[in-house]
């Protein structure tokens, strides 16, 4: 709570006789007790096996029942009320790769931090009336700049050769069916730019492995990768 923006939308799920969408209590999408879920410290997933080439990977929560049920609210019923907490979540999770980063670097800060996000299928976008990872990336953003960090949201992938939805696949079959699939739209590139790829869930790591690959292939230097949860057991940060 605390921008007048975000009083408002809790204002509006009020009215409109909405509710919690981990506890269904009457009132904002997300009450203060399910937000809690969203509110730790990031930490390192790795899944295991991990896909060639990944990078390493922070998230903030596990994948339990508040953050499925805020995830799908979003995504599938459009409660874009919960964008903000969700965007805040996964910029904890940038920040776990930024100080990873810094650690591992002699140079110091990277200066501006571009946000990526894996790419949704134009399909996809199009069935669901709009795109739900975008929008947390542009939560995640804000939140970020707030805190001072100068972070710019670039979504420069596309998925550019059919692809089938993942679920269901195995992780092998994942990593196959994503393959080479993601690169920059026509003429974009990242050149000696610092990533940061963002993307909701991360499970078998494919989707995060590939969008890694085609922001390295645009020329990008991938400081690593943030999701808001991971349905990989985590790992406390070394
Ligand atoms: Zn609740």
């Amino acid at each position: 709570m605390g921008s007048s923006r975000e009083l408002m939308a809790a204002s509006v799920d009020l009215f409109l006789g909405g509710a919690c969408v981990g506890c269904r209590r009457p009132g904002p999408a997300l009450c203060l007790c399910c937000s809690s879920s969203l509110d730790r410290l990031p930490s390192e997933a790795r899944p295991s096996p991990a896909p060639p080439g990944l990078p390493v990977v922070f998230a903030v929560a596990e994948y339990d029942a508040v953050v499925k049920a805020a995830l799908v609210a979003h995504k599938e019923e459009a409660r874009l009320s919960l964008a903000r907490p969700l965007g805040r979540t996964l910029a904890l999770s940038v920040f776990g790769v930024l100080s990873r980063s810094r650690s591992r670097s002699a140079a110091g800060s990277p200066g501006v931090v571009t946000l990526v996000p894996a790419p949704s299928t134009r399909r996809t976008v199009r069935e669901r009336g709009h795109d739900p990872l975008l929008r947390i990336t542009r939560e995640c953003g804000r939140a970020l700049r707030k805190s001072g960090v100068a972070a710019v949201v670039d979504p420069v992938l596309r998925v550019d050769r059919p692809v089938v939805d993942q679920a269901g696949l195995t992780a092998v079959e994942r990593a196959a069916n994503l393959a080479g699939a993601f690169a920059a739209r026509p003429r974009r590139r990242l050149d000696g730019r610092c990533v940061v790829v963002v993307d909701d869930i991360c499970t078998t790591g494919a989707t995060a492995a590939e969008a890694a690959r085609a922001t390295a292939a645009a020329g990008g230097n991938v400081l690593g990768v943030a999701v808001i949860a991971a349905t990989t057991r985590r790992r406390p940060p070394a």
